[in-house]
């Protein structure tokens, strides 16, 4: 616990068990259920899924949307705001199918809604959130057939809110409505002086992309006016970035927001709602403090701020109390999947060793460094013995360049460098101050995991923007865990890693885990990939999405779960498809080229047909690594 923190970035729904294995309780209301991560591995091997493969828990996502809602509307009691919680679910931060219909369906009894941000995700709202008394939202760069859309819409009955993000849209959709003879409803997104902080705080200011200036939104209320439509603006929406880490700039934002509605508010646009968008963060690295992983305050804080914030100022300027609408992603659905993978193999610096031994006429660099490792214990300033020793291997190196030392030579040198420098760090273990150039021993003496997945398809963010997401081993947690490792994919590039971890409030380039053994898989479990991970993935050296098993428990067995979809992830086929490749003639390619070696004589008939089908067989099959288990 120490050392992973589950508890800590856990929500509550994830523990380390008695037996040493992660359990999952998905809803922390109920504790007496819990469910052994071990136990559904070996469900899923049962079932035959390959690993890797992402576990969804579909109870934490209903579990997650009940909470945002029944805060919500608590705080709302609590505050006597005379308002009421309408809330959606941006759909961009996991667009799977079965995730959005999750939502919606443990979302009926709050009318929660959904928000799109492009024409896609539109098509997909219009489909999926047919109850009419929850908020569709649209946010995002607008054409006319968008807005064509949109109107269908509100010709179904629901309630669509077009949000205008630039001055030009509202004239396409003013005309566009006329056209059509369909009144819209329509929000305008304020583009806020208050920037967020954290990751995606240009969101937020003056050069925001998204938003209108506070002249713009006047001039759009007017322009309405003028065109008999000002009834129809009735939402007003702010969003200055996701993972918002401090505390602080939702309070500025609200207030921010809190007085444009009151001003248009005494300028007659009386508005119904007010939209503070996305923003409420998730402690990924178990902090809660301003890391730009974490946050420093909790779901309930937020709400308060929200609530209490609009209140506060509605009532100092005398306007009704609007309904609030939130566009939480990150917040509903990072906890419900994980990424299971398998460790299959280590790579260490020092793990190959020859034999050393003196030789008649050897160079002079390895006697030299044969010398230091012999009377190592009685050196007394290791810092010298480092020095030395780094620059002879630098040398040898060079002098293996320039062909004065032989490879086994240089092999020797490489070998009792290693082990100088592994008992360089066992006398630094436990001393007070460290050398800083010996600081580093740890990370150069450290063991890289090669975990079968790929950073870029399973945790884009961690590559492309230093996303921190907790890696935790699934088993063996009553164990003290010795190896000091980082993570490495399979990909043939060597950014494809993850090496930043959170041990208690300290960011690392290494975690403690358990050494292998012969014959028992290690499982790596890559935890909050709910939220954009799931669904930002590319496929970078082909390898594809990830085959996908979805959790439910039983009400009435507290240990007992159930696979209840298992969805396929990609097969090779498929991915060479998408780069225009046409699988079926690749087979019948290389079966030519087999009956042509079979035809001369270089391959006998059986092997020809068995080579085949061990071809096709491939491109049929997964895109990761077949492991044994
Ligand atoms: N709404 C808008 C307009 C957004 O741009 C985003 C994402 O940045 C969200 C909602 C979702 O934000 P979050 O995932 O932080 O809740």
């Amino acid at each position: 616990e120490r050392v992973y923190g589950v508890s800590r970035w856990g929500g509550g729904y994830f523990q380390i068990g008695e037996n040493g294995n992660v359990h999952i309780t998905p809803d922390p209301k109920n504790p007496g259920v819990r469910i052994d991560f071990k136990a559904v591995i070996d469900e899923i091997h049962e079932e035959g899924v390959q690993l890797p493969v992402v576990v969804r828990f579909h109870d934490i996502l209903r579990s997650q949307v009940a909470n945002l809602n029944t805060i919500f509307a608590d705080t709302i009691k609590e505050a006597e705001y005379q308002g009421e919680y309408q809330g959606v679910y941006p759909v961009k931060v996991n667009q799977m199918r079965e995730v959005v219909e999750e939502i919606v369906d443990a979302g009926q009894p709050f009318n929660y809604g959904l928000e799109a941000g492009s024409k896609a995700e539109l098509l997909t709202v219009l489909a999926m959130n047919t109850n009419e008394d929850s908020l569709t939202i649209l946010n995002g760069y607008k054409d006319a057939e968008f807005m064509q859309l949109a109107l269908l819409g509100r010709k179904l009955g629901r309630k669509v809110v077009v949000v205008v993000e630039k001055y030009s849209e509202l004239l396409l959709l003013v005309r566009v409505s006329k056209e059509l003879g369909v009144e819209p409803i329509i929000g305008v997104r304020a583009k806020m002086t208050v920037k967020g902080r954290g990751k995606w705080e240009s969101s937020g200011g003056e050069r925001a992309k998204f938003g209108l200036t506070i002249a713009e939104i006047i001039k759009t209320a007017r322009y309405l006016d003028e065109q008999g439509m000002s009834h129809c603006l009735k939402l007003l929406h702010f969003h200055i970035g996701s993972q918002l880490t401090d505390i602080r700039a939702v309070k500025e934002a609200i207030s921010e927001g809190a007085r444009i509605y009151a001003e248009l508010h005494k300028m007659g646009f009386k508005l119904d709602y007010v939209d503070v968008g996305g923003g409420l963060g998730i402690d990924y690295d178990g902090s809660n403090s301003t890391n730009e992983s974490s946050r420093n305050y909790s779901m309930q804080e937020y709400v308060s701020d929200v609530v209490y914030g609009m209140k506060e100022v509605c009532d100092l300027e005398g306007v009704p109390h609007p309904n609030l609408v939130s566009e939480s992603g990150r917040a509903i659905t990072a906890h419900h999947s994980c990424v299971v993978t398998e460790i299959v193999g280590e790579i260490r610096s020092n793990s190959a060793e020859i034999a050393t031994q003196a030789e008649e006429g050897e160079h002079v660099f390895v006697k030299n460094i044969r010398e230091l490792e012999d009377t190592f214990d009685e050196q007394i300033n290791m810092q010298e013995v480092y020095n030395d020793a780094s620059q002879w291997k630098e040398q040898a190196l060079d002098a293996f360049k320039l062909r004065v030392l032989s490879l086994e030579e240089l092999g020797k040198i490489e070998t009792m460098y290693w082990r100088i420098m592994t008992r360089l760090k066992a006398h630094y273990a436990n001393a007070e101050y460290v050398p800083e150039e010996l600081q580093e021993l740890d990370y150069s003496l450290s063991s890289q995991y090669l975990a079968n997945f790929s950073v870029f398809q399973s945790a884009a963010d961690t590559w492309a923007i230093d996303q921190l997401l907790p890696v935790v081993p699934l088993t063996r947690m009553h164990e003290k865990p010795e190896v000091n490792c980082s993570l490495v994919d399979i990909t043939c590039d060597s950014d494809g890693k993850i090496d930043q971890f959170t041990i208690g409030r300290e960011i690392t380039d290494v975690i403690p885990m358990h050494s292998l053994r012969k014959d028992e898989s290690y499982y790596v479990g890559l935890f909050l990939t709910g939220a954009y991970q799931d669904v930002m993935g590319d496929m970078h050296n082909l390898f594809g999405r990830l085959n996908e098993v979805h959790i439910f428990s039983y009400d009435d067995d507290p240990q007992d779960f159930y696979i209840e979809e298992v969805v396929k992830g990609s097969s090779v086929e498929d991915v060479l498809n998408i780069m225009q490749y046409n699988p079926k003639a690749m087979a019948s390619d290389v079966k030519r080229l087999i009956d042509r070696h079979v035809a001369s004589g270089n391959m006998n008939p059986r092997e020809g047909v068995r080579w085949t089908d061990f071809y096709e067989n491939c491109l049929s099959g997964y895109t990761y690594l077949k492991t044994s288990s």
